[in-house]
């Protein structure tokens, strides 16, 4: 019979290391939609109540110091697109963080596994991008809200899952957001703060505006560039530099029976570009690679990792017209000076209601928006201004309107015998997101107080 002293187990319990930050796993890890690093620090810092700014200056400085030379976000905001990329910036941020929260896997959400073949020129985005029904769908069906990888690219403008362009302006102010900025968060404008998922099914109808064969292209880019960015763990050591290279020549052999000049013709690129990829001598641009793949008809993956698939070069596919550099540009040809400058002092002083973005109105005369406003600088702004005018408008009724809704939830909560917590108030609003602002905000202050909670 053991005594009560045998029995007790005086050895110390192995206690498995703490991480300083939370141990957030990030989202979608193996698929096409897999979270970007920014995104990710973003979430990071709204799980600790912080702003990215601020976690970034406590608990990251070195990593922007050492890039950047300054440890303030604000200072390096159009740069913050590098941090997803292939560089250095993405690997000491991705491995910093993996120190502080102890998550092994997050250099899958930069570019890093690819960063022997994907040349930097015109690879990611400064200005954020993102799928209002992505948002509007995760929000919804109570998903997490976060900022996909495959939207910090430059060569993907669509969303595979809605077939809708990704959005770059915020509906509420009309500005852009960086990358990450100071006050990112999934979801939300960085500017102004508000709720980026889209409210109704008009507002994400841009695709319509382009053609079906650009829209098919733009989607398989979409898919094919998610699919690589899927296939990133199982990629057991970066490829090397020369794949590029190898595979192009298998396929110009299998092809043309090595004839490069054919190969360069029918794929619609200069000769002598084709052939410093062959030697590997450049990389070809991530659009450049994508152009190749779709008219070979593979995924780019494939074209990366496998064999060289059986084409039947004569029945390749077609760039759509708009995406074949060699030919001048439609709009830039049929600019008509006479007819735009008509049209935009029409619009000046019309009555439409609600009054047209520029984009919009550049859609209507089917000109490139930067030409006309090269040519007609004051009209196009005072155009936007408008525009701008009217939905600051909006936002104030909305705002207004938010007020009173919050008023009228908290008294039937505190009649109801619950304490209108903020939480519980946002649950019965229309739009939730508007509890961000200062003056719902206030209101809601404002109401406790009377009722005196
Ligand atoms: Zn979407
Ligand atoms: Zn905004």
């Amino acid at each position: 019979m053991l005594t009560i002293e045998q029995l007790w187990d005086l050895k110390l319990p192995l206690i498995p290391p703490r991480s300083r930050l939370y141990h957030i796993e990030p989202v979608g890890v193996g698929t096409l939609l897999v979270e970007s690093l920014t995104g990710y620090v973003a979430r990071l810092a709204e799980a600790h109540c912080l702003r990215p700014g601020v976690l970034l200056e406590r608990e990251l400085a070195s990593v922007l110091n050492k890039a950047y030379g300054c440890t303030n976000l604000h200072k390096i905001y159009r740069f913050t697109g590098a941090l997803n990329g292939t560089g250095v910036m993405a690997a000491d941020l991705s491995q910093a963080l993996q120190n502080l929260t102890l998550c092994e896997n997050l250099h899958f959400l930069t570019l890093l596994s690819w960063s022997k073949l994907l040349t930097s020129r015109n690879l990611l985005r400064s200005i954020r991008a993102w799928c209002p029904a992505c948002y509007k769908n995760w929000y919804k069906t109570n998903q997490v809200v976060y900022e996909p990888l495959l939207w910090s690219l430059e060569v993907v403008k669509f969303c595979s899952v809605h077939k809708q362009k990704l959005s770059q302006q915020c509906p509420h102010c009309g500005h852009k957001n960086y990358t990450l900025a100071w006050r990112s968060r999934p979801g939300y404008c960085s500017k102004c703060e508000e709720w980026l998922g889209a409210e109704t099914e008009i507002e994400f109808c841009t695709h319509q505006v382009i053609s079906q064969a650009e829209l098919e292209f733009e989607i398989w880019i979409a898919t094919t560039i998610g699919e690589l960015l899927a296939y990133t763990p199982s990629l057991e050591s970066p490829l090397p530099k020369d794949r590029i290279a190898k595979a192009l020549y298998a396929y110009i052999e299998q092809a043309t029976e090595g004839n490069m000049a054919v190969f360069a013709r029918q794929l619609q690129i200069p000769k002598n570009t084709l052939w410093l990829w062959c030697k590997g001598q450049s990389l070809p641009s991530l659009k450049s690679l994508l152009k190749i793949c779709y008219c070979l008809k593979i995924s780019i993956l494939n074209f990366l990792m496998e064999g060289v698939e059986s084409t039947n070069f004569f029945q390749t596919h077609r760039l759509p017209p708009t995406q074949v550099e060699s030919k001048p540009r439609v709009n830039s040809k049929a600019f008509d000076a006479d007819k735009v400058e008509q049209y935009l002092k029409t619009m000046l002083i019309s009555n439409e209601f609600p009054p047209p973005s520029m984009e919009e109105v550049a859609r209507r005369l089917s000109c490139d928006r930067r030409a006309i406003f090269r040519h007609f600088r004051d009209l196009c702004s005072a155009i936007s201004a408008k525009y701008i005018q009217y939905r600051k408008a909006c936002y104030l009724e909305n705002v207004e309107i938010c007020c009173k809704e919050v008023r009228d939830i908290t008294l039937k909560l505190h009649n109801l015998g619950q304490y209108p917590t903020e939480a519980r108030v946002s649950e019965f609003m229309s739009k939730p997101g508007y509890l961000r602002n200062k003056i719902v905000r206030a209101a809601l202050g404002q109401i406790r107080h009377e009722l005196g909670i």
